[in-house]
């Protein structure tokens, strides 16, 4: 089968690989669309483990299922969680189902931009989802990403009439724009130095979009009776961003720290101005199975709509134009392959 073999973001091969064999409990999937994730154009975080076949936001079809697997049919469209947590540690049982060994070291082989994907037993078992007719295949590729994003608005505990920054305007950023939105929020601003995404917030939902290089703060109070942000939700690595992301937080206010920077990056917090002002200060990492099952549900039921997030979809013998096309940032928002 045909797989796009990662090196470097400029450097995406595409080969030929075995197509995958299954065992008892497993489950073979033809890879119906793949999204190219923000994080696989990072290179500090993927280039260390190359070669190596990415794509984690499928949607797919079973074509084989292994013996002893009785809930999942042939010919149905999934959704497959590539990471999935064990549900019975310490972590999985206070909540933390992202930061479970388990769920850091289970994946589905080889990944997403190839033809065909095996799914070992236990993603089985805790990470296929049933797809509604009503969800498209490139729809669907936004599970993921989708439920990444619902994990860090419920641990931020979002009220509804407050206002929420969304720093950086990329596919992070806008599905946090567009939750920010349909959870009620009365005000959404968001941010980007990038006119492309300037737009793309605009069209997402956001009630005021700042330039990144102008004085992020003064403009928040400028637009919201002189008032910070409640929520603050951080979607780039750039420091600097991240430093106006927490001079933008109000007093009682929470600042969700949603991306990664390079991992030499070095921020400096006003420490006093957060204690002094009651600033909570949290991190989400990845998606559980409730946050699939609730992305799933917002995606069928209409209330976020991705389409207009989605500016390219390239056959995968182009996966190298699309790694490019997330890499440089400037005219993409989502780009999707289809195997
Ligand atoms: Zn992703
Ligand atoms: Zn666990």
């Amino acid at each position: 089968m045909r797989a796009a073999m990662y090196y470097a973001n400029d450097d995406v091969r595409i080969v030929d690989v075995p197509k995958p064999k299954i065992g008892a409990g497993e489950i073979l999937v033809k890879v119906r669309a793949s999204g190219i994730c923000g994080s696989d154009v990072m290179e500090w975080y993927r280039k260390p483990k190359a070669p190596l076949v990415l794509g984690h936001e499928i949607a797919a079809e079973v074509v084989e299922v292994g013996a002893g697997v009785d809930r999942i049919e042939v010919g149905s469209r999934v959704f497959v969680s590539h990471h999935v947590p064990c549900g019975a540690c310490r972590y999985c049982l206070a909540g933390h189902e992202t930061v479970c060994d388990t769920l850091r070291t289970t994946n589905f082989d080889p990944g997403g931009f190839a033809e065909f994907v095996r799914v070992p037993a236990i993603n089985v078992k805790h990470g296929v989802f049933a797809l509604p007719s009503g969800v498209s295949d490139e729809e669907a590729t936004f599970v993921e990403p989708l439920a990444c994003v619902i994990r860090g608005q419920r641990l931020a505990d979002l009220r509804p009439g407050g206002t929420v920054l969304v720093i950086g305007s990329g596919v992070a950023g806008l599905l946090h724009v567009k939750l920010a939105k349909a959870s009620g929020a009365a005000t959404v601003i968001a941010t980007d130095v990038v006119e492309f995404r300037k737009a793309a917030a605009t069209k997402a939902g956001a009630e005021y979009v700042i330039d990144g290089r102008e004085d992020v703060p003064s403009k928040v109070k400028e637009t919201n009776e002189g008032r910070l942000a409640d929520l603050v939700v951080t979607c780039t690595g750039a420091a600097k961003a991240i430093a106006q992301g927490f001079a933008s937080v109000d007093r009682g206010g929470t600042i969700l720290l949603f991306a990664p920077t390079e991992p030499a990056a070095k921020i400096v917090i006003p420490f006093n101005a957060l204690w002094r002002e009651e600033v909570t200060v949290i991190s989400s990492y990845g998606g559980s199975p409730r946050d699939v099952r609730d992305a799933i549900e917002l995606l069928a039921g209409k209330r976020i709509a991705v389409g207009d997030l989605i500016t390219h979809v390239l056959p995968l013998a182009s996966a190298k134009e699309g790694f490019q096309l997330v890499a440089r940032a400037l005219d993409s928002i989502k780009v999707i392959l289809r195997p």
